[in-house]
């Protein structure tokens, strides 16, 4: 289905949990609050809901949280995603912890690709960034899911860490840490795409020190010599480069700076089952209500897919991030899905 704005709309993001079993800095504040078990879509309610979406033209889902490989039976969700006849894709964004223990179940549900959020190799600025010592589980992770061929994509916020913990020094002035180096390194030999996402002003990521991508790109492209950028994007916002001699490749998500609005393809469906129509705003819709209000059948359908048009049709036209005193979303990142 197309919004106000002629945008056809076939991506809806579904985050399964609120609950993570890290908290980086910039997603979810230490002290943060659940929400109670019982306000939590079942998975019934969230097929219900896929199914609905199909009708309008929904094709692509992407399964996140809060961590989403918290959530139990979360392949039993995939797999029952994946069998909703014009269902084209599911993904998955994850944390990469109990990625390991779980690659062999998500490939069994037919897990199309995964993102692995990962901001440093650094093993103390991770635990730092983080909360938890956990770096090696996360490339553990990493190498269960290349060995078993599963499309991989790095994301890493783009971020000073070098500025946040005060390196003195060229690195901590130029915007590319060492972080950022490590990664590129990543996708040198492996066959990942190593994307960095600009920080929005949500939630706790207001207060740490983001690296607009109009300057980070060419200070990149100036360490390495030939980075051209790919014609090839796939479907979402990411523009693409390619080092020369490099197996993966290098993207951008530039969604304060760059804005990709007009191409905004997506709706965001929150564990507790609101609809949301974008990341700047907390407009949308409370699919939950509808979702129990006890009504069945052909009623039940018409009701949700009420929502799912209405949440659509307000979708804005653009977000606007870099005028914070417009932002009225005021749930964390860990809370939307990303
Ligand atoms: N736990 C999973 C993970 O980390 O991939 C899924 C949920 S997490 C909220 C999804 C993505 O949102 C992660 O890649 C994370 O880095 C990103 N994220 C969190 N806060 C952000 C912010 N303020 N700006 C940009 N990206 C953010
Ligand atoms: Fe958890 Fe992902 Fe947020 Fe990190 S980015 S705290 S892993 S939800």
């Amino acid at each position: 289905m197309k919004d106000r704005f002629g945008r056809e709309i076939d991506y809806l993001r579904i985050s399964v949990t609120d609950r993570c079993n890290l908290r980086c800095l910039y997603c979810m504040p230490e002290d943060i609050e659940t929400v109670p078990m019982k306000e939590i879509l079942t998975f019934e309610e969230i097929i219900d809901v896929v199914k609905c979406a199909v009708k309008l033209g929904i094709s692509r889902i992407k399964i996140t949280g809060g961590e989403p490989l918290v959530r139990r039976n979360v392949c039993h969700l995939i797999r029952m995603i994946k069998d909703i006849p014009g269902i084209s894709q599911v993904t998955l964004t994850t944390n990469g912890l109990l990625l390991e223990e779980m690659i062999r179940e998500l490939a069994g549900a037919g897990t199309d690709s995964i993102n692995i959020s990962l901001d440093t190799l650094d093993r103390d600025r991770y635990r730092c960034i983080t909360g938890y010592d956990k770096l090696e589980a996360v490339q553990k992770g990493l190498e269960s899911a290349i060995d078993l061929a599963i499309p991989v994509k790095i994301n890493a916020v783009s971020v000073n860490w070098d500025r946040y913990f005060k390196v003195p020094g060229p690195e901590g002035d130029t915007g590319i840490s060492k972080d950022i180096m490590d990664l590129i390194g990543l996708c040198e030999k492996k066959p990942v795409d190593v994307r960095f996402i600009e920080l929005m002003p949500i939630g706790a990521g207001k207060d740490y020190p983001g690296i607009p991508h109009d300057l980070m790109i060419p200070m990149i492209q100036d360490h390495f010599a030939g980075m051209e950028k790919d014609s090839h994007h796939g479907n979402g916002p990411a523009v693409y480069y390619r080092i020369p001699g490099y197996t993966g490749r290098i993207g951008f998500i530039s969604a304060v700076h760059g804005k990709f609005c007009d191409k905004c393809n997506r709706l965001r469906l929150t564990s507790r089952g609101y609809l949301k129509s974008c990341l700047c705003y907390d407009t949308g819709y409370d699919l939950k209500h509808v979702l129990r209000d006890g009504s069945s059948g052909s009623q039940r359908e018409e009701r949700i897919i009420d929502g799912l048009e209405k949440s659509i049709l307000s979708k804005p036209d653009s977000h606007s991030f870099s005028q914070e005193e417009k932002i009225t979303e005021k749930l964390t990142m860990s809370a939307i899905g990303g």
